[in-house]
């Protein structure tokens, strides 16, 4: 049997199993999905009863055990815990006499963690249900559970990230209205005057990245689909931002979805697809319904759907909710997911251009990539370039967030430095304090320090200097700052993620979280400057996917600036 073969029977099986999944869950009223929905479901899809529940279980949104009527996440990430999250988890303890993890008494919440709730310029943050709420202080609180009890369910409050004020450095971005269709002018031009293969030699002269982090051309992923055998193609928009730190690509969904609906439609044409999907993650229900807004909207304009703007094309577009795993940020495992199973990372080649969603070749490009392409098609490349850097044209959206007096998110040509970033834009570190180091590109990414500042914030740039541009995001820290307590941070991220499909992952996340946890408890060694790097450098080295290769980078600039809070001597630079 080809492997073609057993993908197209398994699509039939399990399909959009992780949004059938959260169906049940969500009108449970216990917040969980029962041993005899999981039954009917795996009867329903002639899988085991075991399948279903082990998908379930990989899920962290998802539940086969009761829970709350109301379910309160806390924000875990470096950035919350920064801005006192840890204390206001304390006081959700006190306050709900439960552990996190525990359901109060009367049923009414159970108290989770989150990885990262993407509102890091807003710290601390805590979501009640699908309400997101920021700058929590503990004064907040009462007024929270009173408001929560009082509902059956706690939906999304308009919210967006706090974007920056005027500078010559930065066009800000621009908001439509979510229920109002923007002109499609990128569209327009296209499907009237250009062929898709204009279209996508368009995108080749812009000289268009990736923005999802690895910086790939982004037209040589589409000619690879384009050109792939077989007649159905996919388009996948990855919404799934879970890197801490990383709250640019909410404020796209939630504030400008047309665009990315509108770059959707441009790359279907271009590499011949007739469908495309946006996988959002779970915690971003906000996202998800403006998004859903836009589409219908888009649908009754004929933006989507059959022979769009009358011409020969057609092409939709259908929502995936993630569920709570980081790791499915990954394309692979995030196609995984939306075949209804666990996301776990695949081997690769064949890789997805070929051989993608349910055997198909597929493109995946993240929100701000495909929020770039219709202004490429309406100015023309010609007018992209004229901003970044010749080797990574256009602007980027920089989320700025931890010491600064002004927090949110940036959008910066390519190659504008870190100094600018933060002093110009930022309006620099608060409390006239001194800068001290930046954490570049989230969780995934390094720390950058005062000889760093003058270096364009641009992929090559940063790769020459043994650093990551990653998602963009920066979290600046001043001199009052201790980097030990945020390392581990991070290391326990990265253990809770950990899908744990490969032994050295695994186990070296769990083996770099114990050093660390010696370390800052006092019983470090001279052997712990070693036993990191090299925990790490195996993983690097090992590891199936970014996430089990990404605390090398880490430790080692943490090393190379902070090696003495760390309990060893300066010893590893950061290349
Ligand atoms: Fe899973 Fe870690 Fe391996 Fe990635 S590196 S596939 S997260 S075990």
């Amino acid at each position: 049997m080809t492997q073609e073969v057993v993908v197209s029977q398994h699509r039939s099986a399990t399909a959009g199993l992780v949004d059938r999944l959260w169906e049940l869950q969500q009108r449970s009223g216990t917040q969980h999905i029962s041993p005899d929905e999981i039954s009917q479901v795996a009867r329903d899809l002639s899988v085991s009863a075991g399948y279903v529940r082990g998908v379930a279980s990989f899920y962290s949104m998802l539940s086969d055990q009761p829970r709350g009527r109301h379910v309160i996440r806390v924000c875990q990430s470096p950035h919350c815990e920064l801005a006192g999250g840890t204390e206001l988890l304390e006081l959700l303890e006190d306050e709900l006499h439960v552990d996190l993890g525990g359901t109060t008494r009367d049923g009414e919440f159970t108290l989770e963690g989150s990885s990262c709730l993407g509102a890091c310029s807003d710290a601390p943050v805590i979501q009640v249900d699908d309400a997101l709420y920021t700058q929590v202080t503990p004064d907040l609180i009462e007024d929270i559970l009173a408001q929560a009890r009082k509902s059956d369910w706690v939906h999304s409050q308009p919210h967006l990230p706090s974007i920056l004020g005027d500078t010559h450095l930065l066009r800000s971005v621009d908001f439509d209205n979510a229920n109002a269709v923007n002109d499609y002018r990128g569209l327009r031009k296209a499907l009237a005057s250009m062929s898709p293969d204009d279209v996508l030699e368009e995108v080749k002269e812009s000289g268009l990245r990736g923005r999802g982090g690895a910086g790939f051309p982004t037209a040589k992923k589409w000619e690879f689909t384009r050109s792939a055998t077989g007649e159905q193609k996919y388009l996948i928009c990855n919404a799934d931002e879970g890197e801490p730190g990383t709250f640019k690509d909410r404020l796209l969904l939630e504030g400008c979805p047309h665009r990315i609906v509108e770059g959707m439609v441009l790359a279907g044409w271009a590499i011949g697809a007739s469908k495309g999907f946006i996988y959002i993650r779970g915690e971003y229900a906000e996202s998800i319904s403006r998004v859903e807004r836009a589409l219908d909207a888009a649908r009754r304009a004929n933006y989507l759907g059959k022979n769009i703007l009358g011409s020969s094309f057609s092409f939709d577009i259908e929502v995936h909710r993630g569920a709570g795993a980081y790791v499915c940020g990954e394309e692979t495992s995030l196609i995984e997911s939306m075949e209804g199973k666990r996301g776990f990372p695949r081997l690769r080649p064949p890789y997805p251009a070929s051989f993608g969603l349910f055997g198909k070749p597929t493109v995946i490009n993240n929100v701000e990539t495909l929020a770039n392409v219709p202004s490429i098609i309406k100015d023309g490349a010609g007018a992209y370039r004229s901003l970044g850097v010749d080797s990574a044209p256009g602007t980027k959206l920089y989320p700025l967030s931890g010491a600064l007096k002004r927090t949110g998110v940036a959008e910066a040509p390519l190659g504008t430095t870190l100094r600018e970033l933060i002093y110009d834009i930022g309006g620099g570190i608060t409390d006239g304090k001194d800068f001290l180091t930046a954490l570049v590109g989230g969780a995934a990414g390094v720390f950058l320090g005062e000889d760093m500042l003058d270096v364009p914030l641009d992929y090559d740039s940063l790769a020459a200097n043994g650093a990551v541009l990653g998602s963009g995001a920066i979290l600046v820290l001043d001199r009052d700052c201790q980097v030990a307590p945020l390392i581990l941070n991070i290391l326990r991220f990265f253990r809770h993620e950990s899908c744990g499909q490969c032994v050295p992952c695994r186990v070296g996340t769990a083996r770099l979280v114990e050093v660390m946890e010696n370390i800052l408890e006092g019983r470090g060694t001279s052997e712990d400057h070693d036993t990191l790097l090299e925990t790490a450098r195996v993983m690097k080295e090992t590891s199936l996917c970014p996430l089990g290769q990404s605390p090398y980078p880490l430790l080692k600039s943490a090393f190379h600036y902070f090696g003495d809070q760390l309990g060893t001597s300066k010893a590893e630079g950061r290349s």
